[in-house]
């Protein structure tokens, strides 16, 4: 087993480095391998650290919501990969217990559960407590470039409500760069902008989760409302230092 766990070490390592390009941040990777340890590890992997109270981002999103989006769902991908016996796992060929090496090939329960582990780390990072609320950017880089990209400010936020209110069923709406342009994409279920798979791949900088499980509590069948209101918690600085990343 060991000797086995040091070639997966190895291959990945050799896989990473074959993706460290502008299309993915070393920042990135790091996240990855700090989310997506090994199996055969204990815990291999672990539920991060929330990093506010589960009120603290009311009342744009409510107490209940976050703490049954978190200690529930995020801790159902968790346990979900953790329980997967690494016989069923086809990392040996694969090296799948990466997001980024994530393809057609892998198996769906590493597809489904290593994403939702990695998309709800990132997004749990990408809010932030506002309680008077907000609506713009702080000023920088990414500021910049969402200017230049998509005229205003109120004109991205138009356009990215519109695919995340647009995406049937479950799935997740995301800002990308792909060769240092800003793109909205969408992706469905658990897959993200970093899997090799038929969607736009690139940097991730913002994402916005839109399972009904983070927001029916509080705002039922009303997907547009709750897209509108997660504006006030975006985590700007998160998303201007994620896009400042080579
Ligand atoms: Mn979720």
């Amino acid at each position: 087993m060991g000797s086995r766990r040091k070639f997966i070490k190895t291959t990945g390592a050799l896989g990473l480095t074959a993706i460290t390009s502008k299309l993915i941040s070393n920042e990135q990777i790091n996240a990855l391998e700090t989310f997506a340890k090994l199996p055969g590890n204990d815990p291999a992997f672990t539920l991060p650290k929330l990093p506010y109270s589960y009120n603290a981002l009311e009342p744009f999103i409510d107490k209940q919501t976050m703490e049954i989006h978190y200690t529930k769902h995020h801790q159902a991908y968790v346990n979900k990969l953790n329980e997967t016996p690494s016989t069923n796992i086809d990392y040996m060929s694969n090296d799948a217990t990466k997001c980024t090496h994530v393809d057609k090939t892998t198996s769906m329960v590493i597809r489904n559960n290593l994403g939702g582990h990695y998309n709800h780390s990132l997004f749990w990072q990408l809010l932030k407590p506002n309680p008077e609320g907000h609506k713009n950017p702080a000023e920088g880089k990414l500021a910049d470039a969402i200017h230049k990209e998509f005229k205003s400010f109120e004109e991205f936020q138009k356009q990215f409500a519109e695919k995340a209110t647009k995406i049937f069923g479950s799935g997740w709406c995301w800002l990308i760069e792909q060769n240092n342009t800003l793109k909205i994409t969408t992706t469905p279920n658990q897959d993200n902008p970093l899997m090799k798979l038929d969607h736009e791949r690139g940097k991730i900088i913002l994402g916005l989760d839109v399972w009904e499980h983070a927001y029916y509590l509080k705002y039922q069948n009303k997907r547009a409302d709750y897209i509108s209101n997660w504006w006030n918690v975006v985590n700007w600085n998160k998303a201007e230092e994620l896009f400042n990343t080579k």
